[in-house]
């Protein structure tokens, strides 16, 4: 299997970072607008890999040299800076994807390729990515909110007390201000989280709940605050996305794929397989839950009218 990663900053690096290390990509190719950054990159994964799988890593000089690449992570673009909402990326990333896809498009097969977008605004880049690439809704791929619903089940665990793989929690809607936690669906192995609490007699009053949801929709402003942007996690979720396509594990994530009947593009879960998106499926919602992810909705609609 060929990847092709276009952008090599802060999370494309992480990114190769993480699929060098499964060993289930055989080559691996950078882009990036900055060649000497592509190069240097390239060259450390490279004599890193020597460590772990063979992997070939080249440094594109062209698009043309990501022929062949079955799989496209775009995670170039403007990243925020403290202080800065995804939002505030609108304009400058949406030029980025702009020049990105149709260079990609010329050199991919497009009755094969998947396209794993990173880029924020996620959701606005998704549907913009789409429009520009003609590929299927299901091919075209985002992130979205599998890393703030990862950042939901390790809070949460932590308050509970059991690991965060018996947690089955999301977070739904923007990858974004306006994301949606979805209390109502939540579970502990297959018990319902109030069953669950109920029967450890742990309390989950709303005011927690509230901390929470606070603490995951800040999760990555603190992070940007202190270390000046993320890579770790959402270069694992790319990662664990990616090996849910290569192994076609039908593995149910919270990413953000534009919907066939109205074009908006926004995290719900989903059934991801060898061919990309496999089932949008909808979660029981509270009442509040459902106006929240309604308006998400709005939100990214608005976004992607303004480019
Ligand atoms: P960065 O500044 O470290 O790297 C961005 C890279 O993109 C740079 O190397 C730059 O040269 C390259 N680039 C810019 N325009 C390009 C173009 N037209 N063609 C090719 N390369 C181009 O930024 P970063 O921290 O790596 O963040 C990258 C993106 O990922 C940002 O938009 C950021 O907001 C986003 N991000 C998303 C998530 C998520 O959960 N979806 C998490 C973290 C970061």
């Amino acid at each position: 299997m060929k990847v092709a990663i276009i952008g090599v900053g802060s999370v494309g690096a992480a990114v190769a970072t993480a699929i060098k290390n499964t060993g289930l990509v055989h080559e691996m190719v950078l882009f990036d607008r900055d060649g000497v950054r592509a190069r240097a990159a390239a060259a450390d994964l490279g004599h890193a890999a020597a460590f772990s799988f063979d992997v070939k890593i080249t440094a594109a000089n062209s698009y043309r040299e990501i022929r062949g690449a079955e799989i496209v992570v775009i995670a170039a673009g403007a990243n925020q800076k403290p202080g800065q909402t995804r939002t505030d990326l609108l304009a400058a990333n949406a030029n980025v994807i702009r020049d990105i896809i149709p260079r990609v498009m010329a050199n991919v097969d497009a009755k094969k390729v998947k396209i794993i977008v990173v880029t924020n605004p996620l959701d606005v880049m998704v549907m913009l990515a789409r429009d520009l690439s003609g590929l299927p809704a299901g091919r075209v791929i985002g992130t979205g909110t599998m890393l703030d619903s990862a950042r939901l089940r390790t809070i949460l665990a932590r308050h509970l007390d059991v690991s965060p793989m018996s947690i089955n929690a999301y977070v739904l809607g923007e990858h974004g201000d306006s994301s949606v936690v979805n209390w109502e669906s939540a579970t502990v192995g297959a018990i319902a989280l109030n069953d669950f609490c109920r029967a450890m007699k742990l309390s989950l009053p709303q005011t927690t709940r509230k901390t929470i949801e606070h603490r995951v929709h800040n999760a990555a402003y603190e992070i940007i605050q202190g270390r000046g942007a993320t890579w770790d996690g959402i270069a694992a979720a790319v990662n664990d996305l990616m090996r849910c396509i290569i192994n076609d594990e039908k593995r149910i994530l919270t990413v953000s794929s534009c919907s066939s009947k109205k074009n908006l593009a926004m995290s719900l879960p989903t059934i991801v397989g060898g061919d990309g998106v496999i089932k949008v499926l909808m979660p029981k919602l509270s009442a509040d839950e459902s106006g929240a992810l309604r308006q998400s909705g709005r939100t990214i609609f608005r976004n992607y009218k303004n480019i």
